[in-house]
């Protein structure tokens, strides 16, 4: 899997309607700007230590990095954490002056306004059915799984970079915004899963060629984070949580200033939130520094 995308990433800009695959900064700008409120809120409650830096993980296309930036304000650097050349450049376009990191441990020892979206879902995941993991091999020309049963997924890649994040913030300061897909408990289940097209698609076939995620395990995330030392807020629906920090105000005020947008922006702001689109299967939680305050909207 870590291969797979690997090869996949550093080959391509795999986003928007040209793509596989449409993220929710792609939607609409304001994604990334209430991301940018609330980091920037959770800054000025602890003081606005002015060493503070921007960071984010997988920043795609450089979008978000673009919106939260514009509300947090200029002054703060950005510094991403990405492996795909292809994408490096795209960030480097809509982010300019980024500073660019291979790994999380790389980022500098100062306090961090961290958002990472649709980012832990693309590292590795393993799977066991009782105490034997699931491996793929070759069976001919295709590939197979070894095996078929009850799967119970775990992601020692996820768990490092939760723990890495967890362990920043706790010695230098900072909050950290995660985002994305997956479950509140840890449960049972086959949640590997490629997307072509825009379309499901054989995680198995065409390696490299199609971008694969699995779930993200919440409660393993909050658990790492936890026994890191870091402050853990609950988890928070997308919808509810963008609609309690403010995104329905945002869009009135969008809709205001450009009239003739109105519609487009509802319909955005719809597929941000609404819970049959990405309100409800995405999620929200933040993970902080003991010495910060816990950031908007989780409560
Ligand atoms: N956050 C963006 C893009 C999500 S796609 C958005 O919301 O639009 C996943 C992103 O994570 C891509 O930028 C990809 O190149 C990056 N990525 C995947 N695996 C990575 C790894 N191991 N280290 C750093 N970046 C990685």
């Amino acid at each position: 899997m870590a291969a797979c995308n690997a090869h996949y990433y550093a080959t391509r800009d795999p986003l928007g309607v040209g793509g596989d695959f449409t993220t929710a900064p792609e939607i609409d700008q304001m994604f990334g700007e209430m991301v940018g409120a609330c980091l920037a809120d959770c800054w000025h409650r602890a003081g606005a230590p002015e060493n503070a830096i921007y960071a984010e993980l997988g920043p795609g296309r450089g979008t978000l990095a673009a919106d939260a930036l514009r509300v947090i304000g200029a002054g703060v650097e950005a510094h991403l954490v990405e492996t795909s050349p292809a994408l490096r450049e795209a960030q480097q376009t809509r982010v300019p002056g980024a500073t660019f990191h291979a790994a999380i441990e790389q980022l500098p020892p100062r306090p961090l306004l961290l958002v990472a979206n649709e980012f832990l879902d693309a590292l590795p995941v393993r799977q066991w059915i009782g105490d034997e993991q699931r491996l793929i091999m070759l069976q001919g020309e295709m590939l197979a799984f070894t095996a078929n049963g009850m799967i119970v997924e775990n992601s020692p890649v996820r768990e490092a970079a939760v723990a890495a994040i967890a362990a920043h913030l706790v010695r230098h300061g900072g909050v950290a915004l995660l985002i994305d897909y997956g479950h509140a408990r840890s449960a049972p289940g086959d949640t590997l899963q490629a997307v072509r097209g825009h379309r499901f698609a054989d995680p198995l076939a065409d390696p490299g060629e199609q971008d694969l995620t699995a779930h993200v395990d919440f409660e393993a995330v909050a658990d790492t984070a936890r026994n890191t030392g870091a402050a853990v807020t609950a988890l928070a629906p997308q919808g509810e949580w963008l609609t309690r920090i403010g995104i329905v105000e945002r869009a009135e005020t969008l809709v205001h200033a450009n009239p003739d947008r109105a519609s487009d922006i509802g319909s955005a702001l719809n597929r941000l939130t609404a819970t049959d689109q990405m309100g409800e299967l995405f999620k929200v939680i933040a993970l902080h520094s003991p010495d910060w305050p816990a950031p908007a909207g989780f409560e």
